[in-house]
């Protein structure tokens, strides 16, 4: 029996990730006061608001239908650069996802790689820009090397989520090329990217929403109480 993430732990997913952003209001604004306009917790949070407001439907769909909901939801009410590459990222990954509600690790590593190709291409970004890239690149891959190497589903949730935290953390020592952080003199230089930071909070929520359910696969498991066949 493989894991299976499934679109109910995707909205619920969403709802963590929400509460999360909610509650970091000052932070965030912080940063993008310091490196851009201020706005981006006020942008992000509207976004997250919005899909907890229909969470009923988002319920109710596949993973495509979802995907493309949640873009096309992000690109109107988040504003602002990361509504933009937000949107435009789900809804290329929608269009690559099946339409059932239940999909294989692989195909959520797909979904994320398809996001951020969309993303790099829209932004024009590489690692190492300052941007919400340096927390998704490094998942990305951290992803794919727990994929090849057979890691089990917690140990890989583990490695996404600590990728995606320490790319965030890497943002302070780097010199913005792209978004507003790059028009100013020091380059954002001394501070966290906090487009990286939200980014990176996403993926740690999405990593710990799924591992609550992994643990709870894998116990019976261990425990030898798995019905073969
Ligand atoms: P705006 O910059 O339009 O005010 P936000 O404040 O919502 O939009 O988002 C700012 C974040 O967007 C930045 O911290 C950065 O991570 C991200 N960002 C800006 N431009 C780009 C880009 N070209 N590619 C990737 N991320 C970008
Ligand atoms: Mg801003």
């Amino acid at each position: 029996m493989e894991f299976l993430v499934t679109t109910a732990d995707y909205v619920d997913f969403i709802l963590n990730a929400g509460k999360k952003i909610a509650g970091e209001k000052d932070y965030i604004s912080s940063l993008d006061a310091a490196t851009g306009d201020g706005d981006h917790w006020v942008n992000i949070n509207m976004g997250f608001e919005a899909l907890a407001g229909m969470e009923a439907t988002l319920r109710g769909m596949g993973f495509s239908a979802l995907f493309k909901k949640i873009g096309l939801t992000m690109m109107s009410r988040i504003g602002g650069s990361s509504g933009i590459l937000y949107g435009g990222a789900y809804q290329a990954a929608g269009k690559i996802l099946p339409e059932g509600s239940g999909i294989p690790l692989t195909d959520l590593y797909q979904a994320m790689d398809a996001m951020l190709t969309d993303m790099m291409k829209r932004g024009h970004a590489q690692p190492g820009f300052k941007t919400i890239i340096d927390a998704l690149y490094p998942a990305v891959a951290a992803f794919r090397e727990s994929l090849d190497k057979h890691e089990e589903p917690l140990v890989l949730l583990k490695n996404l989520k600590q990728a995606a935290l320490s790319g965030a953390e890497k943002t302070r020592g780097m010199e913005a090329v792209k978004g507003r952080a790059s028009y100013q003199k020091d380059k954002g230089v001394g501070h966290l990217d906090p487009g990286a930071v939200t980014m990176a909070w996403q993926i740690e929520c999405l990593s710990e929403t799924l591992a609550a359910k992994a643990g709870n696969y894998e116990k019976p498991m261990r425990g030898g109480e798995r019905k073969n066949g």
